[in-house]
This record gives C-alpha cells, sequence and structure tokens, in this order.
C-alpha cells in the first residue's frame, strides 16, 4: 500500500465532503498531516479558527503549545501525525454533536488503519471518548491502555492548560512519558469497557460452580 497516496485520498476526500453539517461552516477541511509512517497519532478535537483558514491542524496557540510540549521530550512536530476527530470546524468552536462525531468516524478509522501508529494520543474528552467510554479524563489521563490492538493514551488537551495554568505541570508530566511508552508498548493492560468487566467477573463466578 502506498500509505502517502491513500491518506492524500482521505484529505482529498476530506475537502469537498458534504457528510455533515459542518461542511457548511468549512473554509478549507483538515484532514490531518504528518509522515504516513509516523509511530505518534495525536488526535485533537476540531479545527479552529486558524485551522480552519490554513487547512492544518493546530496551527493556532493550543498548536504552539503542542509543539513545545514534544520539544520537551525531543520530538518535532514533523515527526508525528496530527489529525482531530471532526475534520471541519464546529460554528464558534462550539462541541462536536455526536451525529458529526459519526458522520465524520471513517475517515479517522482509515487514517488509523493506514498509519497503525504504534501509540495513539487523545488530546481532550472528545478524541479519547472515540476510544475510550465512560470515564473521566482527570481519573485517566497519562495511563496507557490497548484498546482493539492499539495503544492508546488519553492526555488533556493543550487549550485545557492555556485556560488552566495549573494543569501544565500535570500535561508535562504526562507528555515525559510518551518515549519510555513506546518501548514498552507490549505491557500495556487490554482496556475493557465497564459492562465488559462485570461480564467477565459474572463469567469467572459461574466457572466457580
Ligand atoms: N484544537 C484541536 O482540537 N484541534 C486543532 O486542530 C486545533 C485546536
Ligand atoms: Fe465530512 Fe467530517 Fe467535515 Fe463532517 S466534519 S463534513 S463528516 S469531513
Amino acid at each position: 500500500m502506498d500509505q502517502g497516496l491513500e491518506l492524500k485520498k482521505i484529505a482529498d476526500a476530506v475537502s469537498t465532503c458534504k457528510k455533515c453539517e459542518l461542511c457548511h461552516s468549512r473554509e478549507k477541511g483538515v484532514p490531518g498531516e504528518g509522515p504516513p509512517n509516523a509511530e505518534i497519532m495525536f488526535i485533537g478535537e476540531g479545527p479552529g479558527f486558524h485551522e480552519n483558514m490554513q487547512g492544518r491542524p493546530f496551527v493556532g496557540a493550543a498548536g504552539d503549545l503542542l509543539v513545545e510540549l514534544l520539544d520537551g521530550i525531543g520530538i518535532t512536530r514533523e515527526q508525528v501525525f496530527i489529525t482531530n476527530v471532526v475534520k471541519c470546524r464546529p460554528p464558534g468552536n462550539r462541541d462536536p454533536y455526536p451525529e458529526e462525531l459519526a458522520s465524520c468516524n471513517p475517515y479517522l478509522d482509515r487514517q488509523l488503519q493506514i498509519i497503525n501508529p504504534k501509540v495513539i494520543v487523545t488530546l481532550g474528552r472528545f478524541s479519547m471518548a472515540r476510544f475510550i467510554e465512560q470515564t473521566k479524563i482527570s481519573e485517566i489521563h497519562g495511563q496507557p491502555v490497548k484498546v482493539k490492538g492499539m495503544l492508546v493514551v488519553p492526555f488533556f488537551h493543550p487549550a485545557a492548560a492555556l485556560h488552566r495554568p495549573s494543569l501544565r505541570p500535570v500535561v508535562e508530566e504526562d507528555f515525559a512519558k510518551l518515549p519510555g511508552l513506546i518501548k514498552n508498548a507490549q505491557q500495556v493492560p487490554v482496556y475493557k469497557p465497564a459492562d465488559q468487566i462485570e461480564d467477565d467477573i459474572k463469567a469467572e463466578q459461574l466457572s466457580l460452580f
């Protein structure tokens, strides 16, 4: 597979996509960018004002902080793939609606398939929820889990650290874990949704009899 070509097909599809209402507020679609063989994939929420103008992810204030945090662990922006759960800007930067997330999801699925990153870093609660349900980011940030064979680690969104400066050291600590995470990817526990854990407990109890 020519990964670069496949990613380009997604970018082209996004630029003219009309699968959800967000196509109306789109100046430019923001498919994401980075090397097709990136080891790390960052997934944010959705394009903001600057991203919508430029067609590139994380080029505003949150992007500057992301680059600074990467720099702190010796990684450049050019080494990682950066994208979002919705590829077009929600008007006024409102939260994306469930139907918009659902409509856009196949693009992210395909990007994951093509790039097959060693580590997926979700930035903020919307991209965390794409992989890990019913949990609070404040409780599980920085803790890696395996989801359907993918290594996922939820981080706070950099914009959260901009709004709440007290979060900054927490965010820095999470970033500091990344290089080690890539090395020790095999040892990460498999994520199970709460209902599945309950089923497993029931099954174990049954097998006792
Ligand atoms: N915030 C996001 O979640 N994504 C971007 O691309 C920019 C800011
Ligand atoms: Fe299409 Fe996604 Fe843009 Fe909606 S947000 S129009 S699904 S590319």
